[in-house]
């Protein structure tokens, strides 16, 4: 059924401020479901499910569905639509208050139609979490898909950031003309396969506070004690080194308090040219100069 009609049914009327915009062809809700490759011993997380289109597809892939809405008008009617599935547990919630932990005791996939305001905090908040999405399937703003699965010359603080964890991937465009209400922009849809060894032992980040990775302001950081220092270490490297956009990574680095004469050592040691602007540089590269420069 078309989305409209079923909103028409509960008298309901679609959030822009919500990013409700949601997708209806079938077809397309299965390739984003089997982009994911669930299996029954798999454990979802779903973030907006909205009307329960997508849910329905991952509840019949999947061993148990998390689904989490905040927008409590959709409540209703996700309880009607996914009565039938026995594994789907509908969360009342913002996802940036949600703890994992409290729905899962290990590596989980998300899959999520996102709103687009909150990507790079959702990204945020589950990579740096515990436990972890070993795989994430994301329905996001086309320019942001780009952004995500850059390559050097053209990496960001967000690709550093998020190519840290694992794999990005682009599956496929999904044109505006597929939501409804129809959004302004296109879309695309990324997945992210995290590395094994960011699955194997209890790590948080004190990720960066600059805006081109939190996309919104409204997510707290949330450190523990046990936070990797190689993770540590190289978040502290990577938001030095793209501290000021024009400049030179030499130059940069000098927000690290460590003189002139251990940047260029470490640089040297690690084969980079200090000349080089941040946007160059592989996630590789940072981590061999995170080590380099012995922080
Ligand atoms: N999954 C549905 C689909 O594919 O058609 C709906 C996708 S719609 C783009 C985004 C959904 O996320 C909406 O249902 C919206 O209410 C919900 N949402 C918005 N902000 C949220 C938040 N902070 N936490 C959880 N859900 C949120």
């Amino acid at each position: 059924m078309h989305p409209r009609q079923i909103l028409d049914r509960y008298g309901i009327a679609p959030k822009q401020s919500l990013g409700q915009n949601f997708l209806y062809d079938e077809g397309l809700l299965a390739r984003i479901a089997a982009a994911a490759e669930l299996s029954p011993a798999d454990a979802v997380l779903e973030i907006g499910p909205g009307l329960g289109a997508l849910t329905r597809q991952l509840a019949q892939a999947a061993g148990r569905v998390v689904a989490v809405e905040l927008d409590d008008r959709l409540l209703p009617v996700l309880r009607y639509e996914l009565e039938p599935f026995a594994n789907v547990e509908i969360v009342h919630g913002d996802i940036l208050s949600f703890d994992p932990a409290s729905r899962f005791d290990g590596p989980f996939v998300v899959v999520a139609n996102v709103p687009y305001y909150i990507t790079g905090a959702i990204l945020r908040r589950l990579l740096e979490g515990w436990p972890r999405p070993r795989r994430m399937v994301m329905t996001v703003q086309r320019e942001v898909a780009d952004r995500l699965a850059a390559k050097p010359p053209h990496m960001s603080l967000l690709a550093v950031s998020v190519q840290y964890y694992g794999r990005v991937k682009l599956i496929g465009t999904v044109k505006a003309g597929a939501f409804w209400p129809r959004p302004e922009v296109d879309s695309a849809v990324i997945r992210i396969d995290v590395d094994a060894k960011h699955l194997e032992r209890r790590e948080s980040t004190d990720f960066t506070d600059d805006t081109d990775w939190r996309a919104s302001s409204s997510v707290k950081s949330v450190k523990s004690v046990d936070s990797s220092a190689s993770e540590a270490a190289y978040f502290r490297v990577v938001r030095a080194g793209f501290s000021e956009k024009r400049k030179q990574l030499k130059n940069n680095l000098r927000q690290l308090g460590l003189g002139d004469e251990a940047i260029a050592a470490a640089l040297e040691e690690s084969g980079i040219d200090g000349r080089r602007r941040a946007e160059t540089l592989s996630v590789g590269e940072w981590e061999t100069l995170a080590a380099s420069l012995r922080l």
